[in-house]
């Protein structure tokens, strides 16, 4: 049958909408809305028939009941739903009451076609819906990972909006020692704070066994600035409660649950964290990131630089050390799960590299190494030699017992790559409108 008498033979089910009518033939030239397609056809047919075309009121249509009528109103509504909420993508879905999906189908087989000629109902009400959410909040449609996620439900007659979480990175220097990276709650009162009805002894009834940490330090001043529900840290590995983590810092990000603002002022943020961690932990190098940026930093290998001080129970010269030294770097280490890990741990024996080891001694008894080492290798068996679980040591090396007495981390780095690839950024909407105002003709001088 030719397109006019599938038209025809659908049309003749009045009342049914130029849009519904469309749909059937969604699939045919492009450029058109599927009420285009339908009006055409509609048109093309009373010519062609010599009949007077008398236009439907899309209010009375049987298929959608109506619903094609709506989109300006949903598009309305969700906009509505997110006025006070800064987003730059969104995307739209929609719920489809079954019976229409039934008219759907009853309308094509009626007609002697595919029951599922054309395109879905939800498909259509997505596409028209979402482009005047568009035009009216002035964002971008993204099918990927949006930042708003609105669900139109028909049959409920309401409007669901998603945020998605929104992402800061950064590295972080913790200048204190015992403080933990993340939040640890109390073992003995599961952080409430009460054993029974008693305050829990062990934490003072906090709920924390730490009263900071990285993530408490850093956190809730980033979704205070972003105006989110809650704010999770992700760290590129953690270092010992009792270890600083100085130099170059460590790489993390922190998620914001839910935000209402999107692209802060990361300089004016870093100083806002700064001053409220008060010098306990100190952050630099803050970027907007995507949400691939969570899984590179905690998957990402990574090399770690120490800095350990050390004391020896047995006197050492400086060519003792110096050779001692000059021995590790370069080494492969084997290590035999230290007595120290979780004994739920499987044992096995892991080879981790040495890269670089430096050192210089303070006095006979104590010196300071420096190790640059391949990620998980145990740094202070590797001192100790972890009474033989650990081979070759620097106490293995010297003949006399050594042993950290503080420990830092003053670099850790992706052994790859950086952690810091362009990619994993999101451009701030501010620096993109710039960039686009400079002329041409200066940017071609360069
Ligand atoms: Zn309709
Ligand atoms: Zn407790």
């Amino acid at each position: 049958m030719s397109i006019l008498a599938d038209a025809r033979a659908l049309d003749a089910q009045e009342p049914v909408c130029d849009a519904c009518l469309g749909r059937v033939f969604a699939d045919r030239s492009h450029g058109l809305t599927n009420d285009e397609r339908g009006r055409s056809l509609r048109i093309a047919a009373a010519l062609d028939d010599d009949e007077p075309h008398e236009p439907i009121d899309p209010e009375s249509c049987w298929v959608c009941e109506g619903r094609c009528a709506a989109f300006d109103e949903w598009a309305e509504r969700c906009a509505a739903a997110v006025e006070d909420i800064e987003f730059d993508t969104y995307q739209v879905g929609t719920r489809t009451p079954p019976l229409i999906e039934e008219n759907e189908r009853l309308f094509r087989e009626t007609a002697d076609l595919d029951p599922e000629a054309g395109e879905l109902f939800k498909s259509e009400f997505n596409r028209e819906v979402g482009k005047r959410v568009g035009r009216l909040t002035d964002t971008t449609v993204e099918f990927g990972r949006p930042e708003i996620q609105f669900t139109l439900d028909l049959e409920a007659d309401h409007v669901e909006v998603d945020v998605h979480s929104t992402f800061v990175y950064g590295r972080y220097r913790k200048l204190e020692r015992d403080i933990p990276q993340t939040e640890w709650p109390c073992s003995d009162c599961d952080g409430s704070g009460y054993v029974g009805k008693q305050v829990c002894d062990t934490c003072d009834g906090s709920g924390y066994l730490y009263q900071d940490s990285v993530e408490g330090l850093t956190a809730p001043v980033v979704r205070d600035v972003m105006d989110g529900t809650e704010a999770t840290f992700h760290g590129a590995g953690r270092e010992d409660v009792d270890a600083r983590m100085l130099g170059t810092g460590r790489p993390f990000v922190i998620e914001v649950m839910e935000p209402r603002r999107r692209n802060v002022d990361v300089e004016r943020l870093e100083g806002d964290i700064n001053a409220f961690a008060e010098g306990r932990v100190e952050v630099e190098g803050l970027r907007l990131a995507t949400y691939e940026m969570v899984e590179r930093v905690k998957g990402l290998d990574a090399s770690k630089r120490y800095r350990a001080d050390v004391e020896f129970d047995g006197a050492v010269d400086d060519a003792a050390l110096t050779d001692a030294l000059a021995e590790l770097e370069g080494a492969t280490i084997e290590q035999y799960t230290p007595h120290r890990v979780d004994h739920r741990r499987a044992n096995l024996t892991r080879e981790r590299a040495v890269y670089e080891a430096e050192g210089e001694r303070a006095d006979a008894y104590h010196a300071t190494v420096e190790i640059h080492g391949e990620g998980g290798l145990y740094i202070k068996e590797l001192i100790s030699g972890d009474e033989g679980r650990t081979e070759p040591s620097l106490a293995g090396l010297l003949g006399v017992d050594a042993t950290v007495t503080a420990l830092d981390v003053v670099g850790v780095y992706g052994e790859a790559e950086d952690f810091e690839a362009e990619e994993f950024f999101r451009e701030d909407a501010a620096a993109t409108s710039d960039t686009d105002a400079g002329s041409p003709a200066d940017a071609a001088d360069e």
